[in-house]
């Protein structure tokens, strides 16, 4: 019998990483494409003492199924899928992956700014559809709003945040303004950023970002009120998660012009319904959760998940998440 770790892999992984896996743990996979159905998933817990995922709810009635659980290593940064306190409560200790996803994340973040600025995705659109014709459009219609030396408001200026700041200061030569829950004096001192309250950042910024996790204070954090405090000419865009934003009260500002545009790659429901109007807006920029979607970006998350996963059940390093830290001892 195996002395080694027993633990579930809940979604195929590259061969190599698979191979570092299997030196560590007894695994049991899942080989098919996508994730391990959720009732499967319930089921293949009872033995392990941890768990590979990603986005799959680590909730009350998955660690019911889980009574051995000691870790689970999530290949995301994110973590709002993890029940802290019904964690902390068992003791098990959650992992992420911070840091590796930051470049590729921010630079998802400048493609939806200018995509949704100079509208990309809605004049690529017109042009497959035979409509750039001599003397078809005048004046100003294709016009769209610069990047460079706009100014940008990062709401969240953490990790990705300053990633962003990076780009849009040393690339587009942007004014930068910030919101946080703390000042962040390197950012301030290396890209000039300027920290706002988030009313005043919202009603100075060309372009809003948010980019801050999704926790029980962000939800629902950008909705009515705080569309209507934004410019005009505005333009919104949320690559954190769906839930930060009232995402009816989005759809409604971008309906009546309280702002320009969106650029969005996060959403309330994922997928989102082919019902939502927000797919019918050519003011919209709508992308399927893709910020850290390459193949050397997700490689590297997954890498560093499964040593996150060798490291909390090994006593070894691994990126415990915040407020899970307190349960392993220094
Ligand atoms: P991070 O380094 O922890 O930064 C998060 C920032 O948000 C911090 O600056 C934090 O402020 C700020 N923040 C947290 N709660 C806040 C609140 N209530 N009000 C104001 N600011 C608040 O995290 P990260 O690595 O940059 O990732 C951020 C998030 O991006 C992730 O949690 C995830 O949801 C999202 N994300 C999305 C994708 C995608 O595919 N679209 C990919 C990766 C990440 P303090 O520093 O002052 O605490």
């Amino acid at each position: 019998m195996s002395s080694k770790p027993k633990v579930l892999i809940t979604q195929k992984v590259h061969e190599n990483i698979q191979a570092y896996l299997n030196e560590h743990f007894d695994c049991t996979c899942w080989e098919q494409e996508g994730v391990m159905p959720r009732a499967q998933m319930l089921e293949s817990l009872k033995e392990v003492q941890g768990v590979f995922l990603s986005g799959s709810p680590v909730n009350a009635e998955f660690i019911e199924h889980a009574p051995k659980l000691r870790a689970v290593s999530s290949a995301s940064v994110g973590y709002n899928h993890f029940d802290i306190e019904a964690m902390k409560s068992k003791g098990i200790i959650g992992t992420h992956t911070p840091y590796v996803l930051d470049g590729t994340v921010a630079d998802l973040v400048l493609a939806l700014m200018l995509s949704a600025g100079r509208r990309i995705a809605e004049l690529d659109a017109f042009v497959k559809a035979g409509k750039w014709q001599k003397g078809a459009v005048k004046g100003n219609d294709l016009f769209g709003m610069d990047v460079h030396h706009a100014t940008v408001g990062i709401i969240g200026m953490g990790r990705i945040g300053e990633a962003i700041a990076k780009r849009a200061v040393n690339g587009f030569d942007m004014e930068l303004l910030y919101y946080s829950r703390s000042r962040k004096p390197d950012v301030e001192e290396l890209y000039g950023a300027q920290y706002r309250s988030l009313e005043d950042l919202l009603k100075e910024s060309d372009y809003v970002v948010m980019i801050t996790p999704l926790t029980p204070e962000t939800e629902n954090m950008i909705g009515k009120e705080q569309f209507s405090l934004m410019k005009p000419s505005a333009f919104f865009i949320n690559a954190s998660r769906g839930a930060t934003v009232d995402e009816q009260a989005m759809i409604e500002a971008l309906q009546n012009g309280t702002i320009r545009g969106a650029g969005l790659d996060v959403f309330q429901q994922e997928p989102t319904p082919i019902d939502n109007p927000l797919l019918k807006l050519p003011n919209v920029v709508t992308l399927p959760h893709i910020g850290s979607a390459t193949e050397k970006t997700r490689y590297d998350m997954t890498m560093l998940a499964a040593e996150n996963l060798v490291g909390a059940l090994t006593g070894g390093k691994a990126y415990i998440v915040e407020e899970l830290k307190g349960l392993v001892k220094s």
